[in-house]
């Protein structure tokens, strides 16, 4: 089958944009029977910023025993700390947490050496 460039406008943003005959070929070898309806900027957009939803975890602080959500699945045998919790360790062992306290008070585990 022969294709040809076609331009179809971007449902998000409104701008045009070219669906390239190979795009078209790609299309039709997954059996998509839609055509595009963004263009590339906002695929890549909701692609990478779409959802904004993290997964939460509910689990209990380390320290202080406070339940508490995080960002994040906690790996096994590792504490993880509540936001206040989480405030006081990196103010006694910054050099241990500099990543992770760059991101502000988010919770995160706290690397297993400073469990002692
Ligand atoms: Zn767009
Ligand atoms: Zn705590």
């Amino acid at each position: 089958m022969d294709y040809s460039d076609r331009v179809l406008k971007c449902q998000d943003c409104g701008a045009e944009f070219v669906f390239t005959a190979g795009e078209q070929l790609f299309f039709h070898d997954k059996q998509f029977t839609n055509d595009p309806k963004r263009c590339k900027q906002c695929k890549a957009k909701r692609a990478s910023g779409g959802s904004k939803v993290r997964p939460e975890t509910r689990t209990r602080c380390a320290q202080c025993g406070e339940e508490t959500t995080v960002p994040f699945k906690p790996t096994q045998g590792r504490p993880v700390l509540c936001r206040l919790c989480f405030k006081q360790q990196s103010a006694s062992a910054q050099q241990t947490l500099v990543h992770d306290a760059r991101q502000g008070q988010t919770p995160v585990q706290v690397p297993s050496l400073a469990q002692d």
